[in-house]
């Protein structure tokens, strides 16, 4: 039995088993690279679902935490903390948005902007509007409040009551927005690309026709960037792209580099619309947590880093298609943008298996929306680290594993 055998043995027998993992323990890891218990390598292309968003072990960032982890880690929000503040002033100076809040995961960053439509609404007199509208194959995470937004019945299955109200549209259908929409709805919240449920992207006129159509509904417009932002897709937040303001927009993965940390960023409108009382996180906010997205920001400008993500993503975009024109039985089509990538497999290959295969040759990624396998490395990814992850894939479709019949 090697070490990471003896690991996974343990793994089985004392974690919960929520999730189907590969049987991988990782141990270490540098730059775009991670190591299991039995010191094999990987490149990785996962990026503990992109969120190592300047590598492993990024000197700046190690620096910066250890720093801070020996100076003030957690005062709670009944005081200030000097990175809070700091984060929040250059998050502001960054986006446009007038208001910074922190907590911890995407999920709650979610939840915040469920609450502050609900309450903003509510302060206003309009106590009416509780409902939302989001999208089929959409995912705001697992909290009751981000599930019962998600457009996935599998999350779904085994856990309601969910919060009633929810109407699901299909993602860039106008008219079918435009029906759902009434004077109850408090917001309609979207991803620029709905990341797990398959990397489908949102068209800049359908973002323009949601912001339309809440302006005339008297609805707020909630936009979750917890995987498009942060750098990831080539722009610091994926809005860049449509030039759409929402009223508010999540953040979370990439922003503390592997350090948990979420934000949700409002306009002025939303400024006063979570009063004092009215919403809250015991940890959210921490100076650890700050100190490490602070860190990712400085190495975001001293690298390049989201220019970098804009360009190592054309690269990545380029020889995706390139794999679906030489392998057009078993790869039919590619999705993305930056380094947001997705490469659809064929119906006949067994998307799990891929994935195993490419795991077996050295490529850490995974799979969403069932058949799309997902591309979203660290955002200092070289050249030299695309070419090799997309010959490794190259590799594997060569001789794609198939469905069990
Ligand atoms: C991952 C993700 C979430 C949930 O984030 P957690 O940190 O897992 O709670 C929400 N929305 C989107 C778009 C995500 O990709």
């Amino acid at each position: 039995m090697t070490l990471q055998d003896t690991l996974l043995g343990a793994a089985k027998a004392a974690q919960l088993g929520n999730y189907k993992p590969n049987p991988l323990v990782l141990t270490k890891g540098e730059g775009r690279r991670v190591t299991d218990a039995d010191g094999r390598t990987y490149l990785d292309f996962l990026a503990g679902v992109a969120v190592t968003s300047v590598g492993h072990a990024h000197p700046e960032l190690v620096r910066a935490i250890a720093e801070q982890a020996g100076t003030l880690m957690q005062v709670s929000n009944h005081v200030f903390n000097e990175r809070a503040i700091e984060l929040a002033v250059e998050l502001v100076k960054r986006t446009g948005f007038a208001r910074a809040f922190f907590c911890n995961s995407g999920t709650e960053a979610n939840e915040a902007m469920l609450k502050i439509a609900r309450h903003h609404h509510f302060a206003r007199g309009d106590a009416e509007r509780t409902e939302y509208v989001a999208t089929y194959r959409g995912f705001h995470g697992r909290t009751m409040g981000a599930l019962s937004v998600t457009g996935q019945a599998k999350y779904h299955e085994g856990m309601q009551p969910l919060i009633p109200g929810v109407t699901f549209v299909e993602l860039n259908d106008v008219d079918a927005l435009r029906a759902a929409v009434g004077p109850r709805t408090a917001a309609v919240i979207v991803e620029p690309i709905q990341a797990e449920g398959g990397i489908h992207v949102a068209t800049d006129d359908y973002l323009r026709a949601i912001r339309r159509i809440c302006d005339e509904a008297g609805a707020l417009m909630l936009l979750d960037e917890v995987q498009t932002g942060y750098g990831r897709t080539g722009r610091f937040l994926a809005r860049e792209w449509s030039g759409v303001v929402p009223d508010a927009c999540s953040l979370a993965k990439a922003m503390g580099g592997g350090m948990p940390i979420g934000a949700m960023l409002v306009t002025e409108r939303l400024a006063g619309s979570l009063p004092p009382g009215s919403h809250g996180t015991t940890y959210g906010g921490n100076a650890l947590a700050c100190a490490a997205a602070l860190a990712v920001l400085r190495i975001f400008d001293a690298e390049g880093l989201v220019q970098n993500a804009a360009s190592m993503g054309e690269r990545l975009a380029r020889g995706t298609a390139a794999l679906v024109e030489k392998h057009a039985r078993v790869a039919v089509g590619t999705r993305g943008k930056g380094l947001l990538q997705g490469l659809v497999l064929a119906s006949t290959v067994d998307a799990n298996k891929f994935v195993a295969a490419c795991i077996e040759r050295g490529l850490l990624l995974s799979v969403v929306g069932g058949d799309c396998v997902r591309f979203v490395p660290a955002l200092n990814v070289t050249a030299a680290e695309v070419d090799e992850a997309l010959a490794i894939v190259d590799a594997v479709l060569q001789d794609a594993p198939r469905k069990s019949e």
